[in-house]
């Protein structure tokens, strides 16, 4: 058994996992809330209970995995800069309340592994995971292994440069994938073209995006994203020649208006090197789950 800790944008959620990817238990907090400098100390302490909690529970836990945003690198998470934290010492605080593993790995990159053991991915070796969130995250199996350079965690997708001098990315580079490809950047272009308050959750997106789906102005939309999200794809399947590619994060609750739309698009025009045969573009099954079930898993 394991314990799996997803630290997300808005919550932190802690669970047990079984040794087929079930999860047992599983409990969060809200930490929208919290103020930044508290925030760190609120994640940490409550990480820490938590776990104590668990452990005590299920004594045959094994290992305790930690799927968080920004770059990990020996059990330190820096750059978490959607939560305003610069730098969380994930593993040196839960070190001071068990002696078990303890394995950190980017949130996409946890939820990638949980898809290709568990979920939609598990029937391809080569694969590659995209989750189109406030960025773009991303993963690639290459023969069953997930791909991890030395230096860095490696495969930021999101900061791909498919625009010359294109829009600004947080990452000081200009023209990124994610500045046109990302759901927060649909829904920016959503919330100008139909003139909508600043603030949408994704739920009410998806409610206004099949409201308006038949209106030009938004069509225009919806395939201009589209179409920067082939472009993307196009780059990676002619690097990785995946036998399949799956979609996760909150892009699953958009099959009809954004997935549906996208295969077909790409099976038309087929803009990749190999024309002959296209990989599989699929789903996330998991869910939001997913980041938990596979931050502690070893095998990758
Ligand atoms: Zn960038």
């Amino acid at each position: 058994m394991k314990i799996g800790i997803d630290i997300g944008g808005s919550h932190v959620g802690i669970g047990v996992v079984d040794d087929k990817g079930n999860l047992v238990e599983k409990i969060e907090t809200d930490i929208s809330s919290e103020t930044t400098q508290n925030l760190k100390q609120y994640i940490e302490k409550y990480m820490q209970e938590k776990v104590k909690q668990y452990l005590k529970k299920y004594p045959s836990i094994e290992v305790i995995g930690v799927a968080s945003p920004g770059t990990p690198q020996g059990g330190t998470v820096t750059a978490l800069w959607n939560l305003g934290i610069e730098e969380l010492k994930v593993e040196e605080s839960l070190k001071k309340v068990c002696s078990l593993p303890i394995i950190v790995r980017n949130d996409a990159k946890a939820a990638a592994i949980a898809e290709k053991k568990f979920g939609s991915l598990k029937p391809y070796q080569d694969a590659i995971f995209l989750c189109p969130g406030t960025g773009i995250g991303g993963a690639t199996f290459i023969d069953g292994k997930l791909l991890t350079p030395k230096r860095y965690p490696g495969m930021e997708i999101g900061h791909m440069i498919i625009q010359k001098d294109g829009k600004q990315c947080a990452c000081g580079k200009k023209g990124c994938f994610e500045t046109y490809a990302s759901m927060k950047q649909l829904k920016k272009r959503v919330i100008e073209v139909l003139d909508l308050p600043k603030e949408i959750e994704a739920k009410k997106l998806l409610a206004i995006l099949k409201e308006h789906q038949q209106e030009e102005k938004l069509q225009e939309v919806i395939l201009e994203y589209l179409e920067y999200l082939i472009i993307g794809l196009s780059n990676l399947i002619d690097i990785f020649e995946p036998e399949a590619i799956c979609f996760g994060g909150s892009f699953v609750y958009f099959k009809d208006i954004l997935f549906d739309r996208l295969v077909t698009i790409f099976e038309e025009r087929r803009y990749v090197f190999n024309k002959e045969t296209l990989p599989v573009l699929t789903l996330a099954t998991l869910g939001n789950d997913a980041g938990m079930i596979g931050a502690g898993e070893r095998d990758f």
